[in-house]
């Protein structure tokens, strides 16, 4: 838990948000800024800054966290086309860093992206 983390806030209920998915491990709600019909994050509940922060101890879990994002892509209905997108660094737009990974669809996609 890191005290300024907007997105630890969301895991403890401290900060509302549309919940799509919860378990013991991953918790996922809808992009307050959707840029798709459908936009949603599913983030680890262990706090990790982000990709570059990953450590060999977390293998199972991302691996787990990209399976929970496709299970919810394929119940949301969006299985017939969805990108998963993680941002690295500010350079690459992330502006939280709290491991997070974006499911977007229910639109064309275009590429390559901005
Ligand atoms: P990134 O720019 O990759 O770090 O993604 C962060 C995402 O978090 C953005 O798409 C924001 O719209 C989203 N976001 C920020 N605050 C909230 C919040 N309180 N609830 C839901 N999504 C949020
Ligand atoms: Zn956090």
């Amino acid at each position: 838990m890191s005290q300024e983390c907007i997105f630890c806030k969301i895991i403890d209920g401290d900060i509302p948000a549309k919940v799509v998915f919860e378990d013991d491990d991953f918790l996922a709600f809808n992009d307050i800024s959707p840029q798709a019909p459908t936009h949603f994050l599913v983030i680890p509940k262990k706090h990790i800054s982000g990709p570059a922060a990953l450590t060999d101890s977390d293998q199972a879990l991302m691996g787990k966290l990209v399976k929970v994002g496709t299970d919810l892509a394929e119940s949301s209905g969006i299985q017939d086309g969805f990108r998963l997108v993680m941002n690295n660094g500010e350079r690459a737009g992330q502006t939280v860093f709290h491991l997070h990974m974006h499911v977007l669809g229910g639109r064309s996609l275009t590429w390559p992206p901005g």
